[in-house]
């Protein structure tokens, strides 16, 4: 048999034709590495040894035995029933399937087998109906795979069962040896107690997916969630290193007659958290070892000015800056935005993106603050002076495309900003590499979102009440939403659902937006909804990422349940931003998703929603990091 290693490929595998090594890569599965580290979703207790009374039909059993008789009988409706006699220790038993006659010929009598299954009667005899079952060999009795044990289910997907999987996945877990960092060199390894009780790897994949005791499984686990929270750890020490051990950036310095003159002019007062992280934002421009700093704030809670600040002293020292966001809409919101910030200063704003012609290269010299989508990073497009750059919405793009943006200055100093809520535990390890700027407070007068959560049986009074609503307010309407980028399946729920509000709104005028739309009939829709032509513009996800209408102050969600606590508040965020009392429904058909739902009526607080997502769901769904590339947990909580 060939040598398999962890980087083997599993086409190479015997036993996996070409059909399968594609079904397998759909989900991931490039190597035997991958195919070892695709844990279980759940498991099933096949260990209860023997025949138990007839009143527990609830547990599955297993036996076995030797096959003495197999027949296969057709019904007059057409069925056809496999009925099988097994000889085990505790006398005769009989087994029945349905619709696999096939399974004459890989169980003919003689055969020994091991069957787990549940008791039930069958033409007036407890027999085990459609069992689990597989082969084995009495002589060299050999561990079960597939029964007499706790077994393994991973989540089922087009033409790979979970059977397939948990016999292959026993296969190798015999075959490769699991290097473990830990044995590596012992002598160098931190004296931590915690350390060294850990699992040994190999030990911990096998129980993972062959648990041998529940005790055995959860230290499985817990060594299996070290080892992610340390990669990633390990990972983002790595970038920080990388990122300082580059050359220095020009330092920026920030003279205190810049940040009055900044601050006279600007139509509000800055928040006292704006002030500080636009103190230390500023602090980190005056150094020579190049910023990089995360910015996080809740939506509306005016990110914004705090990127004119930092633009304003860049500008000051006669360098550029680049900022991108990742959609057009939200570039020209942020063009908009920091020109009457910052053109009172005698700022030249300048926008960049696939729609607006590019600028020719005598003008781009002298072009101060441009604002762009990912239309700033095309190979055309230079800034000789590029020292600050700013991404919003950074997880939306992807590591490359950030530092090509950043490749384009030397050393630019670099503030990515977010609004996705990421808890602290998790911002720490995934976000290692960066420092990170918070702004915990929303600009005054502005009145939580009232929220309700809506149960099926009260849409049609909520309809009622929104009729009349509309009439003085406008009505963002959010379609269910199916994957975390838009798709076409979302496009036609929205379709959908703005065919039937059309009808329900009728003859106030309804609209429909997504991302699929061109961009000419976008900005048209958008600018109609904008002067209030429209009253109710019905739309895919898109709008969370920025669209901003003060106006509009009702936000109906539609299968609230689908949604993490943090993005719904990130959706309602686009509500109210006119100082009036703004409300948010949230609609679900799914009585068992209120209790979580109605965290949304009293918590108002991104940081605190997204942390209640961590506990409540596990930090796969935290929103905003599957999109983050180094996200790879599978088991560990911070929990
Ligand atoms: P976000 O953090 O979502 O990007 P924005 O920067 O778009 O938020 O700000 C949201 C709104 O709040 C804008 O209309 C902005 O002018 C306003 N705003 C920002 N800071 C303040 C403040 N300190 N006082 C009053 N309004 C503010
Ligand atoms: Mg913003």
């Amino acid at each position: 048999m060939p040598q398999v290693s962890l980087d083997t490929e599993v086409r190479y595998l015997k036993g996996v034709g070409p059909v399968m090594a594609t079904r397998l890569a759909r989900i991931g599965i490039v190597t035997v590495k991958d195919l070892l580290f695709h844990f279980p979703v759940r498991y099933q207790d096949r260990s209860s040894q023997g025949l138990p009374g007839i009143a527990d039909q609830q547990t599955e059993i297993t036996v076995q035995g030797k096959v003495v008789k197999f027949d296969n009988l057709y019904t007059k409706t057409g069925k056809k029933i496999q009925l099988c006699q097994v000889q085990t220790q505790q006398g005769q038993i009989q087994v029945v399937w349905f619709n696999q006659p096939f399974l004459k010929q890989t169980l003919p009598p003689h055969t020994w087998v091991s069957l787990s299954g549940k008791l039930k009667p069958f033409n007036r005899q407890l027999s085990l109906i459609s069992p689990e079952y597989e082969i084995i060999n009495p002589q060299s009795p050999q561990a079960t795979v597939h029964t007499g044990r706790v077994v393994p289910v991973y989540s089922q997907t087009e033409g790979i069962s979970s059977k397939w999987l948990r016999r292959k996945i026993y296969q190798l877990l015999k075959q490769v040896n699991l290097p473990d960092w830990r044995d590596d060199q012992p002598s160098k390894l931190p004296d931590i107690a915690y350390l060294k009780q850990l699992m040994p790897l190999q030990q911990a994949v096998e129980q993972i997916h062959f648990p041998q005791s529940n005790q055995l499984l959860s230290q499985a686990r817990a060594r299996l969630g070290f080892d992610e929270w340390l990669i990633e750890q390990l990972a983002a020490m790595d970038r920080k290193q990388h990122w300082q051990s580059g050359p220095p950036a020009q330092p920026l310095p920030c003279q205190a007659d810049w940040l009055q003159q900044f601050v006279d002019q600007l139509p509000f007062k800055l928040t006292s958290a704006q002030e500080r992280v636009i103190q230390e934002i500023h602090q980190d421009m005056a150094k020579s070892l190049p910023m990089n700093r995360l910015l996080q704030g809740d939506v509306g809670s005016g990110k914004t000015v705090v990127a004119a600040a930092a633009s304003w002293v860049a500008i000051k020292h006669h360098r550029q800056v680049a900022l991108m966001a990742p959609t057009e809409i939200l570039a020209q919101q942020h063009y908009h935005s920091l020109q009457q910030l910052l053109q009172p200063l005698g700022v030249q704003v300048s926008l960049q993106t696939g729609r607006t012609k590019h600028v020719t290269p005598d003008n781009q010299a002298e072009q101060q603050l441009v604002v762009g989508t990912h239309a700033l990073i095309s190979p055309g497009f230079t800034l000789p002076r590029l020292s600050l750059v700013i991404i919003d919405e950074q997880h939306r793009f992807g590591v490359s495309q950030r530092f090509e943006l950043i490749n384009k200055g030397q050393r630019p100093h670099v503030l990515s900003m977010t609004a996705t809520p990421i808890p602290r535990t998790i911002a720490l390890s995934v976000y290692g590499d960066l420092d990170i700027s918070l702004i915990d407070q929303m600009p005054p007068g502005r009145k939580p979102v009232k929220t309700y959560v809506v149960p099926e049986h009260k849409r049609a009074d909520a309809y009622t009440w929104l009729r009349q609503q509309a009439r003085k307010h406008q009505i963002f309407v959010v379609c269910p939403f199916i994957s975390p980028s838009e798709t076409m399946e979302s496009v036609k729920a929205a379709t959908v659902e703005y065919e039937r509000l059309k009808k329900i709104f009728h003859p106030l005028p309804v609209a429909l937006l997504h991302g699929q739309m061109k961009g000419q009939e976008k900005d048209t829709t958008l600018q109609q909804f904008r002067e209030g032509e429209t009253r109710v513009l019905v739309t895919t996800s898109v709008v969370e990422v920025g669209v901003d209408i003060p106006q509009a102050n009702i936000m109906v969600i539609e299968a609230a349940e689908r949604f993490g606590l943090a993005q719904l508040h990130q959706l309602r965020g686009r509500v109210g931003r006119a100082g009036e009392q703004a409300y948010c429904l949230l609609f679900t058909s799914l009585p068992q998703a209120s209790q979580r739902l109605k965290l949304m009526e009293t918590t108002h607080s991104g940081i605190k929603l997204a942390e209640a997502d961590l506990k409540l769901r596990g930090p796969g769904q935290v929103y905003g990091l599957q999109q983050h590339g180094h996200w790879q947990f599978k088991i560990a909580d911070p929990y």
